[in-house]
Order: structure tokens, then C-alpha cells, then sequence
């Protein structure tokens, strides 16, 4: 049996990269196992919030992170159908913060500047193509067992942490349930390479809200690369959703002229949470904890503000500077944080963006008009829910 060290990560994603990261730098012994053969570079999660951004910074990485971003402090609610736009500010939060804006970059960027900082530290391992297959545990530590290229492999561990997304085999092997609902329609993500979003009217980062097709529109590198994630039928298949792009863009930008279409990701949106996030020597994380639509860029920030208090949390017991009880107090706080923040507010997201009551609709630009129109309601309601240093709300 090889004995990879103190801590066990299944999953180079994001949340299990940044929490190897955290770890390694407590000086505790980190291995992350990863199943596939390189880190996934698919169009997902590409917005890191003021809140993040502390929390790259306390990992030594926010430098880098600003390097490869788009720094952009505006985000746009434009109604398509009604011609009309409101503006939120991140920069409302100055006093709050030293990052009063956000950056935009893709997280398989993250994870890879982060790899890159992994391999120089110490006793710190990232194997790939070994997937873990199941798990096995005692008072002393955790047996996993991971299939790689070579045949089964057996590590032993003292802390096992699933970070291994929504299909998370760590969850499934502890037989944990992952309560919420599924959406009934499914969302596509594009990368476009395309320059004149700004004929529609479009800053850096929008929400296009319309009855009946909506988009989330974010630019989201440097070298002109955007995200188009817009709704499609719930019963459409892959393949049809890719054959759609062309049409949906057309319905989404008129008179769009050339644009390259780089990347296409249709998916199932979830709202769930597992029943537990800690059992035994067994944590969850990021996806594999919980997950929620996209909308709002809610699902990535939860899952790295799960990988902030874990590190915290598992390097005190590590350490011996805590006891034990205090991965329960981390399993707890992040399952209520999900329940009564996280989804709640990404749910509010998703419906302002497509909304098709009339009626409502109307409410909701009279109340982003109010908003708008006093920075300091939308300091308080940004604050209620991303929070910044010493006001922790989604942290
Ligand atoms: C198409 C798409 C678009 C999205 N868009 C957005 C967005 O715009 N904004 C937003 O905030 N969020 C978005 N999300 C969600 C966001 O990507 C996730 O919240 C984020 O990836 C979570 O990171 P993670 O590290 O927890 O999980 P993941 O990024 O899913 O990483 C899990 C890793 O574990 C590996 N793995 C799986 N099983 C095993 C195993 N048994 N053993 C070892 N390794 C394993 C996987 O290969 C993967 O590399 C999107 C998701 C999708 C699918």
C-alpha cells in the first residue's frame, strides 16, 4: 500500500487545487489525485468576486491572478426587451476592500497557475489519470482505492477530502444523498471569439434578461475571448444544442456578422447539497458538496469560500491546534451558507434574467432603477451577500 501523506484530494478542479494550495503552504503534506489525464479546460466558471480575490491574495497567487485577468468593475442588467439597462458596481465597495471590482479568467486557468505552485512546493504530489474508485475507513485514517493506467492503486491517508465535482465518487461511495431539484430547462455555455458585443449595447460583464431567451454574456480573457451561456430546451440533446448555437445567437444578437465559435458545453443545472459534508476522516467541497446554477458566478465562489474555511479548519486539527468537533462546525456552516446564501440568491439570479411575468418584470427594473440610483443599498446588498473582510457572509 503507498502512503501518499497527511491529506488526500480526489479531484484538480478549482476547489481541490486551491485547497492542495492552502494546505502545502501550512506545511501539511498534500497528494491530489485527478481522473483524467489533464485539468478539464471545458467553458465554465471564469469570475472571481472582491471576495475571492482576499482570498487569492492570501494564498500568494492574487499577482498572478491579476496578471492573466480582465479587471472589470461594472455589472450590467440589460433588458432586452425592453431596451433599458441598470449598472451594479463592485467599486461601491471601496472603503470595504482592497479589490473593489472583479477579475475574469477561466478556472481551468486558476487550476493550472495554481499546479504551477504546487510542483515547487515540498512533499506535495498531483498525480493524474487516477480516479478514485472507493473508500475505506478506520480511526486512524482513510484507504482509497484509485484506478490508474497501470492497474488499482491503494493510498492511505490521515484526512480524505472529495473535491471531485457534482458526480462526485467520494460522495456516492460514503451513500450520501444530494437533495434539490434539478432545472427543468438546460443551459448552454459558449466560448466566441467576436470584438463588437458593443453594438448591443453590452459592457465587460451582463445579464441579457428576456421572457424567453436570456443570456449571461462576460468577457473572459485578455486575448478576446467571451462567454455566452444562454437557456435551451430541457429536452434537447447534445448534439442538438450544438447544432442550435447559430440560430440561438441569432435570436440573442441580430445582425451579429462573423463571429468564431470556440467551445460549446451544454448542461444540466442543479440546485443540491449533500445530506453531510463530513464523515469521519471523510470532507467534501466545491462541487461535490453542493451546486447551483450558474447565473449569478455563485457556484465557483461558494465552492472556493468552502476551500477557505477547510484549510482553516482541518490545519488546526492537523496541527493539533484544534480539536476535531471544528470539521463538523465546517461541514455545518457551509451546508446553512448553501442553503439560506448560495442557492437562494442564484435562484434570484436566474429569475431576474428571465423572468416572464410582465408585471414582475416591471417591479424588477423599477427596483434595479432604485438601486442604481443609491450606491450605498447597493454597498449593504452587496455586502449581505458576498461580504468582505471581517463581514463574512458567503465566506
Ligand atoms: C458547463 C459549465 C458552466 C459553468 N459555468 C459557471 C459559471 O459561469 N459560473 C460559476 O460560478 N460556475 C459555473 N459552473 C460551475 C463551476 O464550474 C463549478 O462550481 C466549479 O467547477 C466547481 O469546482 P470544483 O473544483 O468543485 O469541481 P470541478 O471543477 O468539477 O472539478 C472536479 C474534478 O474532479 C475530477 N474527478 C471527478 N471524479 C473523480 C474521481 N473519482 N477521482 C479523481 N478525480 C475525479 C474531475 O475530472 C474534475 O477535474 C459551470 C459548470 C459547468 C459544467
Amino acid at each position: 500500500m503507498e502512503k501518499p501523506g497527511g491529506v488526500l484530494i480526489a479531484g484538480a478542479g478549482p476547489v481541490g487545487f486551491i485547497t492542495a494550495l492552502g494546505l502545502a503552504r501550512a506545511g501539511i503534506p498534500v497528494t491530489v489525485i485527478e481522473a483524467e489525464e489533464k485539468i478539464n479546460d471545458s467553458p465554465r466558471a471564469a469570475v472571481y468576486f472582491p471576495v475571492t480575490l482576499e482570498f487569492l491574495e492570501r494564498l500568494g497567487i492574487v499577482d498572478e491572478a491579476h496578471a492573466i485577468g480582465v479587471q472589470n468593475d461594472k455589472l450590467q442588467i440589460r433588458y432586452r426587451d425592453a431596451d433599458e439597462a441598470y449598472v451594479l458596481s463592485p467599486s461601491v465597495l471601496r472603503g470595504d476592500t482592497r479589490y473593489p471590482y472583479q477579475l475574469h479568467f477561466g478556472q481551468n486557468e486558476l487550476a493550472e497557475l495554481v499546479h504551477r505552485r504546487l510542483a515547487g512546493i515540498p512533499e506535495t504530489e498531483v498525480r493524474f489519470n487516477t480516479r478514485l474508485v472507493a473508500i475505506a475507513q478506520d480511526s486512524g485514517g482513510v484507504t482509497a482505492t484509485a484506478r490508474t493506467p497501470r492497474g488499482d492503486a491503494e493510498l492511505r491517508c490521515d484526512w480524505l477530502i472529495g473535491c471531485d465535482g457534482g458526480r462526485s465518487g467520494v460522495r456516492k461511495a460514503l451513500n450520501l444523498s444530494f437533495d434539490g431539484h434539478t432545472w427543468p430547462e438546460r443551459f448552454v455555455a459558449t466560448n466566441v471569439r467576436y470584438d463588437h458585443f458593443d453594438r448591443y449595447g453590452l459592457g465587460l460583464a451582463n445579464f441579457f434578461s428576456h421572457p424567453v431567451r436570456w443570456a449571461v454574456v462576460a468577457v473572459v480573457s485578455r486575448t478576446g475571448l467571451w462567454r455566452v451561456t444562454y437557456n435551451e430546451d430541457g429536452d434537447c440533446s447534445d448534439e442538438e444544442a450544438i447544432r442550435r448555437v447559430p440560430q440561438r445567437y441569432a435570436e440573442l444578437f441580430p445582425d451579429l456578422g462573423r463571429y468564431e465559435l470556440v467551445a460549446v458545453s451544454p448542461y444540466r443545472v442543479h440546485e443540491r447539497i449533500s445530506e453531510k459534508l463530513r464523515v469521519g476522516r471523510v470532507l467534501l467541497a466545491g462541487d461535490a458538496a453542493h451546486v447551483c446554477n450558474p447565473c449569478g458566478g455563485m457556484g465557483l465562489t461558494t465552492g472556493l469560500m468552502d476551500a477557505q474555511a477547510l484549510i482553516d479548519a482541518l490545519g488546526a486539527v492537523i496541527h493539533g491546534k484544534a480539536h476535531e468537533s471544528v470539521l463538523d462546525f465546517y461541514a455545518d456552516e457551509r451546508r446553512r451558507v448553501f442553503l439560506e446564501v448560495t442557492t437562494p440568491a442564484a435562484t434570484e439570479y436566474r429569475r431576474l434574467l428571465g423572468e416572464k411575468d410582465p408585471e414582475r418584470r416591471r417591479r424588477d427594473r423599477e427596483n434595479l432603477r432604485h438601486v442604481t440610483s443609491h450606491p450605498e443599498i447597493m454597498r449593504q446588498n452587496m455586502l449581505s451577500l458576498f461580504g468582505t473582510r471581517g463581514r463574512p457572509m458567503l465566506q
